[in-house]
């Protein structure tokens, strides 16, 4: 996807947040932002190949194994972006508050670019708040629909040994 999209939404000279480029590194990162827009969600941001994956969880992840959450593909991110907190004017793209809400690492199981592709990521994060296993599944598009809808569930972990 590449960071055209997020560039394209957003004026620079209205909106706080960063501008931001593609990044060489080969980071692990992943964030989630509490996101006050004209509706609540929580973008969950996952790092791959110098930009942030991402997704709007409109009601923020479930810790209850197997529930789903809505999980709307939204475009690439920069990295710059997993520090960013702070109001984006109303009128602006996504006006509202931005507060991260976790952040820490990730590893996808198998091949990541492979498992979006296919529309199946298993996963594990490392974070403050959220960790353990986790699967985004991409549910089937509605015809005419262009936004992809996935859902975001909690994976039944094994029980903690020792
Ligand atoms: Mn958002």
């Amino acid at each position: 996807m590449g960071l055209q999209a997020y560039h394209a939404k957003r004026k620079f000279g209205a909106t706080p947040e960063p501008r931001g480029r593609q990044a060489r590194r080969k980071g692990n990162a992943f964030v989630i932002q509490k996101h006050d827009a004209s509706r609540l969600h929580y973008d969950l941001r996952l790092e791959l190949d110098g930009v942030m994956k991402s997704w709007a969880v409109t009601r923020g992840p479930s810790l209850v194994p197997g529930e789903k959450r809505l999980a709307v593909r939204v475009e690439d991110h920069p990295i710059e972006y997993n520090t960013f907190e702070g109001i984006i004017p109303q009128g602006q793209y996504g006006g509202g508050t931005v507060m991260i809400w976790d952040r820490g690492t990730w590893a996808p199981e198998g091949d990541a670019e492979r498992g979006l592709e296919k529309g199946h990521l298993d996963f594990t994060l490392a974070g403050e708040k959220l960790g353990g296993a986790w699967h985004l599944v991409r549910m089937g598009a509605r015809p005419g629909e262009k936004r992809e809808n996935w859902v975001l569930i909690k994976a039944h972990d094994e029980p903690a040994r020792g």
